[in-house]
């Protein structure tokens, strides 16, 4: 028999199993016995929750006199298996009418529900919120646009993210963080009528699609639901707050296809984020312009989760040896229209839209990675990776650092990161306890761009980092101009004096080259030596003749 049967009687004891049964609890019959479950088992509802003694089918029926059927129960065990029951329990009577003994019948139907339960996850909602999830919405989206066309009715679209959302996440936990997203959803459900849809897109990004809604109706709507969130969340007795930025775009006015409606959307949530009133309609043109920010930075959040933003490494050698150490990784951004965009624009966009910590952890994860494969083929090379402000300010970058190096299976000493000096400067206090933080991780730190900015000297004592690399312009003009030349001497004079290593980047030619050998510098990088490359070409390069510490 493919179904377990066990009988109990009028106390719960066993006094019936039958060898279904004993394969599908796995232990004997006689360690069956009794109501409560054994140790280290919970028993669950359908829906995940704990199911109470008296709702276990075998204990329902003895107490009710009555069958209980199809009951779903789940059998957890402490290492979170989880086995599914369906469960039949029927009393058999006495002839008073007292029950004599429970019949439980069931079978394991655990692989259905697992089934059940991946084909949730990958179908049309969001198993968090229950929501309809991105593929449903473009559908409802693509759907509207076309009757609205038809009908010669507007059509509303509104993209809207949580603008502290992260901050709750990351301070109060993934819980607390899974409750909010939750109720957002169950706020916004409430609030609209039945032919609307709602939709998670993804991490804290909503959307929804008001079909027969002009600008104003969607102003409306965008009104109340900010209102909506407004009052607080209650989480564990305490008032979590959370504020939202809301997009609008309109069809026809704005788009007719899918695509264009949800990227002005887009920038719209981008105006809002800065607009007071936390909603904003598509200001049309705005991103006609090529170089328009809005636009861009909408962009950019694709791009970075596309993969469009590439790592290229320049290498970094020891003047003495000319052995190399390390390699800078410098990001690149390969955009579908504009080509390759360079850091110095990306970057601050970066800064200003939230996405700078998205694009550390890419730089950082890709660089660790290919440090390893490289590290793996023979080629024993650190990565230095560029912090912006943001990231050193970042109450999380410490943990972030940690937790790319535990992802990528890697060792902190594989990496190194660069801090400008002015960025230093800018709030030495913290940016000192940052820096110290991630030398306790064991993770080493340059001072990039120095001689620019203005740190005293008592700040670079304490500060534990172990090179300092001479800004460019003064390089690259050091062989013309006596000035430049005499600050990169002071340079080198102070670093050693500090116990710092001095890199020289920016040199194009030998003369550059010679002229800090003479000064005693100690390692180089720059066009002369190398242009930064893509990873691949790193082995060819090191094959024409330049060394690491470990190839022979
Ligand atoms: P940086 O950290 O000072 O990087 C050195 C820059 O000088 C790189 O420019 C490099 O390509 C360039 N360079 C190297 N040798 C020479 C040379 O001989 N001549 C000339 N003219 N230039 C040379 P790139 O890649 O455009 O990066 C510019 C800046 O953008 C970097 O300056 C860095 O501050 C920032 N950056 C690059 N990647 C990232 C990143 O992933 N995150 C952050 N936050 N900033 C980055
Ligand atoms: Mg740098
Ligand atoms: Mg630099």
């Amino acid at each position: 028999m493919a179904c377990g049967v066990v009988v109990r009687d009028a106390d719960g004891a066993v006094v019936f199993a039958n060898a279904a049964a004993h394969r599908i609890f796995g232990r004997p019959p006689e360690q069956l016995a009794g109501s409560a479950p054994p140790g280290e088992v919970r028993r669950l509802r359908e829906d995940g929750t704990n199911m109470p003694d008296d709702e276990v089918p075998n204990v329902a029926a003895q107490r009710r006199g009555e069958p209980i059927r199809n009951v779903m129960m789940g059998l957890a065990r402490s290492d979170g298996y989880v086995r599914w029951l369906l469960v039949d329990a029927v009393p058999i009577k006495n002839e008073d009418g007292s029950v004599h003994e429970v019949v439980s019948s069931f079978t394991d139907v655990t692989d259905r529900m697992k089934a059940e339960i991946a084909l949730k996850e990958q179908g049309l909602h969001d198993a968090l919120t229950g929501l309809p999830n991105r593929a449903l919405l473009l559908d409802r989206l693509e759907q509207g646009i076309r009757s609205a066309r038809r009908l010669g009715i507007p059509l509303a679209l509104l993209v809207m993210d949580l603008d502290r959302f992260r901050e709750v996440n990351d301070s109060l936990g993934h819980e607390a963080g899974d409750f909010i997203l939750r109720q957002t959803a169950e706020r916004l459900r409430k609030d609209l009528r039945e032919v609307d849809t709602v939709a998670r897109l993804g991490g804290d990004e909503f959307a929804i699609v008001l079909p027969g809604t002009d600008e104003e109706g969607a102003a409306l709507v965008a009104r109340r639901v900010i209102a909506a969130l407004q009052r607080a969340f209650e989480l564990d007795g305490e008032a979590l707050e959370v504020n939202a930025s809301i997009g609008i775009a309109l069809s026809p006015r704005h788009g007719e296809d899918v695509q264009t409606l949800l990227r002005r959307a887009d920038i719209a949530m981008y105006s809002a984020k800065r607009s007071a009133q936390g909603a904003a309609v598509y200001a049309e043109g705005a991103d006609d312009d090529g170089t328009n920010r809005l636009a861009m930075m909408a962009e950019l959040r694709h791009g970075l989760s596309h993969d469009e933003v590439k790592v290229m490494y320049q290498p970094i050698v020891a003047m003495d040896s000319q052995r190399v150490l390390r390699v800078e990784a410098l990001a690149r951004w390969r955009h579908r229209e504009r080509g390759l965009v360079p850091p110095a624009e990306f970057v601050p966009l970066a800064e200003r839209s939230g996405l700078v910590r998205s694009l550390f952890e890419h730089v950082l994860v890709t660089t660790l990675t290919q440090c390893r494969v490289w590290s793996e083929a023979g080629l024993s090379l650190q990565g230095t990776v560029n912090l912006s402000m943001r990231n050193l300010l970042d109450p999380e970058l410490i943990e972030t650092v940690a937790r790319s190096i535990e992802r990528t299976r890697t060792k902190p000493e594989l990496i190194g990161l660069e801090i400008t000096e002015t960025m230093l400067m800018a709030d030495p206090d913290r940016a000192l306890r940052a820096v110290e933080g991630l030398r306790d991780l064991g993770v080493q730190l340059a001072i990039d761009d120095f001689g620019v900015g203005y740190s005293s000297l008592a700040y670079l004592q304490r500060l534990p980092a172990y090179a300092v690399k001479i800004d460019r312009s003064f390089v690259s003009r050091m062989t013309r101009d006596r000035s430049s030349e005499s600050i990169v001497k002071l340079i080198i004079e102070l670093g050693h004096s500090l116990g710092m290593k001095v890199i020289a980047e920016g040199i194009e030619d030998r003369e550059t080259w010679d002229a800090l050998v003479a000064l005693r510098c100690d390692d180089a990088q720059g066009y002369f030596v190398a242009k930064p490359m893509v990873s691949t070409a790193i082995p060819a390069w090191l094959a024409q003749g330049h060394r690491t510490t470990t190839a022979t």
